[in-house]
């Protein structure tokens, strides 16, 4: 999905024009999609970062954006914003509940960005919109009960259930933060955290405490264990073990059919996706074993999932 182009990007299909932005912890990516569902521009933009201002100037960015897009694509007028954000999210509500890194409390998205925009708009999680994404034109299209698992900075799930989005509360999906080993301690307090074992981010830092070399990432750990490091291997099967044991107890409570896995550690192909899949194989029994699937929209699902999320909006089809 490149400026203009679009070729990238799978076409969503008739329906309203929209405008969707997807704001994430260093970039805002937003996207013009027309009336045939082709994405006809994509912004990238440093996402601004202003205190506990943050929140209205996301919502000021949107609006020059729109309005950018509006001059340079007078033929579409899109209907409504879908605008997804990090953190905790109450979608009913169209508020930012919560969001540790950008630093907003209880900020009314939808409220402002209708009063600056003029249009309906739509708040959702980026990490559910994702998901949506994916089940909607991506790896999870065709199935019904799916997890599409962002393996990032941090880790967190969207969990989709009968084909529709399960958020409880906006608190659903959340297994970065369940305990799958006896330590190291983890930025939410907890112990032995997912996020804390398995992240890219937890790959670098645990590697970086066994040996005292600074990798930047996860990508130079793995690039380690091909060539054989030992104690690169440790820390990557420890992840992997983690990784495991955290989806079984998805798979064994929800039975997804399919496992979507995305996000940078999602990069490392099938070094993630075999191991993986053996070490689920071994845990799991009678259950139904699902389908391991890297993502297929990459960095443009949040952004596909903001339009879908607009749609849905005008069309009562509320995700
Ligand atoms: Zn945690």
């Amino acid at each position: 999905m490149s400026d203009d182009g679009g070729a990238a990007a799978p076409a969503l299909g008739p329906g309203p024009a929209v405008l969707a932005v997807d704001v994430g912890g260093t970039d805002t990516k937003s996207a013009l999609v027309d009336a045939d569902g082709v994405v006809r521009a994509v912004v990238r933009r440093p996402t601004p970062r202003d205190g506990d201002r943050t929140g209205q100037r996301v919502v000021e960015e949107a609006a020059a954006v729109a309005a950018e897009l509006a001059e340079r694509h007078p033929d579409v007028a899109p209907a409504a914003l879908g605008l997804v954000v990090p953190g905790v999210v109450d979608d009913a509500a169209g508020v930012g509940v919560w969001s540790e890194n950008l630093g907003w409390r209880d900020m009314p998205f939808a409220a402002a960005a209708t009063a600056r925009l003029g249009l309906p708009v739509a708040v959702g999680h980026d990490v559910a919109a994702a998901g949506w994404a994916e089940l909607r034109c991506g790896a999870a299209a065709g199935f019904r009960d799916a997890l599409v698992v962002t393996l990032g900075t941090g880790i967190a799930a969207a969990v989709l259930l009968d084909g529709r989005p399960y958020r409880g509360g906006g608190m659903a999906g959340e297994i970065g933060h369940a305990r799958v080993a006896d330590g190291p301690g983890c930025v939410c307090g907890g112990r032995g955290c997912l996020e804390a074992v398995a992240s890219a981010a937890a790959i670098a830092r645990r590697y970086t405490a066994r040996t005292g070399t600074h990798v930047p990432g996860a990508r130079e750990v793995l690039a380690a264990v091909e060539a054989g490091d030992a104690p690169a291997a440790a820390v990557w099967d420890e992840a992997l073990d983690g990784l495991a044991l955290g989806l079984s107890h998805a798979v064994a409570l929800v039975a997804p059919q399919v496992i979507v896995l995305g996000g940078g550690l999602s990069h490392a192909g099938d070094a993630l996706l075999v191991p993986l899949g053996e070490r689920l194989d071994a845990l799991l029994t009678y259950h139904r074993r699902p389908l391991l699937a890297p993502a297929q929209l990459g960095g443009d699902a949040g952004v596909l999932g903001a339009a879908l999320r607009a749609r849905e909006l005008l069309t009562e089809d509320h995700g």
